[in-house]
């Protein structure tokens, strides 16, 4: 039995953390191949005598929901980590392999695919779960380890959160998301709304570009330019709101004025701001371009597939 008199944090184990966090990196978890590394988690489980159940709106792409002490019997904590991770874009661009987690030499830092984001923060979750499962607990402290948080978060937390509407899971008084914050306790978050912007011109063959072309590339240009930059607004736990404008698409042939050009446009808000209010930035802002130029038209479409996610 562990003394008593040690006060808690000084029972966290580093090397318990480390050992579980590379475990974790050591199994490839892309997201959409989530099930060997929730197996191991399963497992992990299992063999600590830790009560948890196996949640899946995929049975390739589970959930699990791991526990100690008794959520009947006063209030939950939960801490929710994804174990699924982005793909690996340059392999051979890594010392070790990617998934080959190596602690640097001072000891600080550990490497590996997915090691910030967020296996490391899972490791401590499970870490925390094994260190107060002989506590004596007033309630319970949880574990949700979900896939698909990178993607859609449909078969992930929003799946945990329908069986906790459906009393499949317990409802939690408070949750912790271990994502990384440099170690800032943040209780926001920003929210996503996606446009997709056409620029409407006037096709016509190179020759005659000057006479009856109006390049779409070009005032498309021209609102990327007026879109792209720094925005004047501050919330304390969460800084500015982002926008980016990531892709293009225009043009059917290199001798060809692009009579269209269009743009996708991510736009990442802070609280206060509304998809109504974004949205009528946007269009000011292209509309202070029109107010100069004549031949600049565009089509707006909001949030086109559907993901807007409110701060
Ligand atoms: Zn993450």
């Amino acid at each position: 039995m562990s003394s008593t008199t040690t006060a808690w944090p000084d029972r966290v184990s580093r090397e318990t953390i480390v050992e579980v966090a590379s475990s974790l990196i050591s199994i490839p978890s892309v997201s959409g191949n989530e099930k060997d590394v929730m197996d191991f988690v399963e497992c992990w489980c299992e063999q600590r005598g830790i009560s948890y159940i196996v949640t899946a709106k995929d049975p390739a792409r589970p959930n699990v929901i791991a526990w100690v002490g008794d959520p009947e019997n006063g209030p939950v904590i939960a801490m929710n980590g994804h174990l699924d991770t982005v793909p690996v874009s340059d392999a051979s661009s890594w010392k070790a392999g990617p998934f080959e987690p190596v602690v640097s030499d001072d000891g600080k830092k550990l490497f590996g695919r997915g090691s910030s984001d967020m296996k490391s923060s899972v490791g401590v979750m499970l870490t925390m779960l094994e260190l107060f499962r002989d506590a004596d607990l007033d309630g319970a402290l949880m574990a949700h380890v979900v896939s698909d948080e990178e993607t859609s978060a449909v078969y992930g937390t929003l799946h945990v959160l329908e069986q906790i509407e459906a009393g499949l899971v317990p409802k939690p008084d408070y949750v912790f998301i271990g994502e990384g914050s440099q170690l800032k306790v943040r209780n926001a978050e920003r929210g996503i709304l996606g446009f997709d912007i056409t620029f409407i011109g006037r096709a016509s063959h190179t020759a005659v570009a000057r006479m009856t072309g109006i390049n779409a590339l070009a005032k498309a240009a021209k609102g990327i330019l007026a879109l792209e930059g720094d925005i004047d607004k501050f919330h304390p736990s969460i800084g500015h709101p982002v926008i980016s404008v990531n892709m293009i698409k225009a043009g059917v042939a290199h001798n060809v004025v692009p009579g269209e050009a269009k743009i996708s446009v991510d736009r990442r808000l802070i609280p206060g701001e509304t998809k109504e209010s974004v949205t009528a930035e946007i269009v000011a802002m292209l509309d202070a371009v029109a107010a100069d130029d004549p031949d600049f038209r565009y089509e707006i479409e909001v949030d086109p597939e559907g993901g807007f996610i409110p701060a």
